[in-house]
């Protein structure tokens, strides 16, 4: 097949895991399609020129969400973006991530773009990954070998590179429910309010008892190799009650544990800027949230 200024390659599209994990081991050049907004887009740019593309839209039970029993979320790797920030549920138990699918590209790009593909891409910038990181989400990877679980937070090893060997393939992204008192923000900062990559995003969960903090989960995405989980900051206010002094701290704290690059969207010190005003703007976001949590 030949399209535009495509390399020529072979397309297949398997109807089951087993089917596509045959067709992966035999193929060594061969690259996953789920909804195609970066693959083919890298391969337009010649960034990657694959020989088999192998489609997996048609293995059934992918493309589905489901709460479990104690109220977590199942979520297909083929799920689409669209379809996180439509869901009622997802906006009423973890809308840090319904904010995070609402602000990826454009409602085009959301309704062709999956988790699995914003994840598996490897981006550090990919906008789901800080949600679904300080939700403590978990990624269920299928392979030749059998299913393995692994926490999302150890899911990217490098600048696109993921645990993924050849042949694994994300079947599911699971986020459990989260404790009735915690509460939390996912913020976007980029040139642009639509249509582009985070120059910096963050997210954060919050669990506070008697005004005092009993967990923080916070993860940024676009200031290091992979998306980050902030342990250091999160250190900083267990077990304190947050005032302004604390939330300056955190914010100085998770700055320094960042190692940006400097790009066309900002330099490494406008980044690590950045991320001191996002994450002050966190709490900020996180307690009104919470507020309006208790008046309804
Ligand atoms: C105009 C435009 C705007 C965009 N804006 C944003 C944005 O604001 N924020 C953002 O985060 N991203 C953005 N993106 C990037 C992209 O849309 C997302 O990353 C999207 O979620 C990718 O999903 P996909 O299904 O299209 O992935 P694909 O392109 O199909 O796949 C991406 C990669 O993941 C692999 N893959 C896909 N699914 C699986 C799986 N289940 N198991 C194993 N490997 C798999 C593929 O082989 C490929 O390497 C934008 C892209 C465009 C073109």
């Amino acid at each position: 097949m030949v399209m535009g200024s495509l390399r020529e390659f072979e397309y297949v599209e398997p109807t089951s895991l087993e089917e596509a994990f045959s067709i992966l081991g035999r193929n060594g050049n061969s690259r996953i399609l789920a909804g195609g907004t970066d693959l083919i887009l890298g391969m337009r740019e010649r960034k990657s020129a694959p020989r088999l593309v192998v489609n997996i839209k048609k293995i059934p039970g992918l493309d589905k969400m489901q709460v479990d029993e104690h109220g977590g979320l199942r979520i297909g790797a083929l799920v689409t973006i669209n379809a996180i920030d439509a869901s009622e549920f997802v906006r009423t138990a973890f809308p840090i991530l319904a904010d995070a699918a609402h602000s990826l590209g454009s409602f085009q790009i959301r309704n062709r773009a999956t988790i699995g593909g914003n994840l598996c891409n490897g981006s550090p910038a990919a906008d789901t990954a800080p949600p679904l990181i300080a939700l403590g989400a978990i990624a269920k990877i299928a392979g030749p070998k059998g299913e393995r679980l692994v926490k999302l937070e150890d899911f990217f090893v490098g600048p696109g590179k993921t645990v993924l060997s050849k042949g694994d393939i994300l079947v599911e992204v699971d986020v459990p429910p989260q404790p009735r008192e915690s509460f939390g923000a996912y913020l976007k900062h980029g040139p642009r309010s639509a249509m582009d990559i985070a120059t910096v995003n963050a997210a954060a969960m919050f669990s506070l008892r008697a005004e005092k903090c009993v967990d923080a989960r916070i993860a940024l995405g676009s200031v290091a190799p992979v998306p980050l989980r902030a342990r250091k900051a999160e250190a900083e206010i267990h077990g304190k009650s947050i005032d302004e002094a604390t939330v300056r701290k955190v914010a100085e704290i998770a700055s320094e544990e960042c190692s940006p690059i400097s790009d066309v969207r900002g330099s490494a010190e406008y980044r690590k800027a950045m991320v001191k005003v996002l994450v002050r703007r966190l709490f900020g976001k996180a307690f009104h949230s919470r507020l309006v949590q208790s008046e309804v």
